[in-house]
């Protein structure tokens, strides 16, 4: 395993660890036969999560899927939209909804620093012949001199 691959690996597990430590942060508020918050928790997580989210629109996923399991899921496909879904599901669990909007806000900045890092060799390589041609001339105006 390379290096960079188990920096990014350390990061994941402290990423979960710190995220299920969160956990207690949840508030089971909804009903736990058909998964529906009560009105005034719609507004609360409305006014904390944005007002185009529906806490009801999963309701019955909450009931379906457990949260650990809908956490691992998202983790396991480590996408924005599978964070994004999870957010959708369980709004309420607040630790790991600010660890998955961290985990989105790293994944979709990634193709950036991707693209920086192809453009630093092309750089490099620009320079070096930037050098070569000095030395180049140099010479060239030396043997001219003569
Ligand atoms: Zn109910």
């Amino acid at each position: 395993m390379s290096q960079k691959r188990a920096a990014e690996d350390a990061r994941r597990r402290a990423f979960i660890n710190v995220s299920l430590a969160l956990r207690d942060a949840i508030e089971p508020v909804y009903c736990p036969s058909c998964g529906v918050f009560q009105p005034d928790m719609v507004q609360e997580l409305r006014t904390k999560l944005g007002l185009s989210i529906d806490p009801n629109k999963y309701a019955r996923e909450r009931l379906v899927i457990p949260f650990r399991i809908a956490w691992q899921i998202a983790i396991a496909e480590d996408t924005p939209e599978a964070y994004r879904h999870f957010t959708e599901v369980w709004p309420s669990a607040t630790g790991s909804v600010y660890a998955a909007k961290e985990r989105i806000k790293f994944l979709t900045r990634l193709p950036l620093v991707a693209f920086t890092y192809k453009l630093a060799p092309l750089f490099a390589t620009t320079v070096w012949v930037l050098i070569l041609l000095i030395f180049l001339y140099f010479i060239f105006m030396t043997v001219r001199e003569r």
